[in-house]
């Protein structure tokens, strides 16, 4: 299991399948953005942030530079609002981070020769490791080895004269293959961000393969 970001906290916390959740200081895992809940354990985490900012907060979600990729933000019993707000506009940047860091490329069906069909082919039998999400008419394929997805139209290829049913009994028979769904692993909240955005649904499927 690989981990998007932490969240430091004492309060109950949703959607952890991502997050390194944890309660204390040693456990945070390094290189990855990092959420304090709560006044007092930012106080005590970054206490130079607390000195460079005095204790006159009016944002939601409050970076402290100081302490490389880390925010903080109220406890739910301190300002719930706040707490709300800045939880989804943290996982709204950790999310954005992770769409950057993900590839996307459009494998053009209609449009290519006979030597991208091949190497499509390749794609789809080769035993390289990689992770497939079908959704919308689209086959989505991750490789982690390059952090790249390719994207095909099924509706495109079945244009093109070839049964989608034969392409997907390739990838089924292909033990290289891991088959991943949208629902299996993400919140709702999660889904919404990404919907727009579904290349990088296999690779979370990957994180926790
Ligand atoms: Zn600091």
């Amino acid at each position: 299991m690989k981990f998007l970001a932490n969240i430091f906290t004492t309060e109950s916390f949703d959607d952890n399948l991502f997050y390194n959740i944890v309660d204390d200081e040693s456990k945070l895992i390094d290189g990855i953005p990092t959420l304090i809940i709560g006044k007092a354990n930012a106080k005590r985490i970054c206490p130079c942030g607390f000195r460079m900012f005095g204790d006159n907060w009016e944002q939601d979600l409050i970076k402290l530079e100081c302490c490389g990729e880390m925010y903080w933000t109220y406890g739910k019993r301190e300002e719930r609002d706040r707490n709300e707000t800045a939880i989804v506009k943290f996982k709204k940047i950790v999310l954005e981070k992770l769409l950057n860091s993900v590839n996307y490329q459009f494998f053009n069906v209609l449009t290519s020769d006979k030597e991208q069909k091949i190497e499509l082919n390749n794609i789809l039998t080769d035993s390289s490791k990689k992770f497939v999400l079908i959704s919308d008419d689209m086959l989505y394929i991750f490789f982690p080895d390059r952090m790249e997805t390719v994207g095909v139209s099924l509706r495109d290829i079945e244009y093109g004269g070839t049964d989608r049913k034969k392409i997907l009994r390739t990838l089924y028979s292909n033990a290289s293959v891991t088959m991943t769904k949208e629902r299996d692993f993400m919140s709702y909240e999660t889904r919404e961000m990404l919907r727009k955005k579904k290349y990088v649904i296999p690779y979370l499927s990957s994180l926790s393969a």
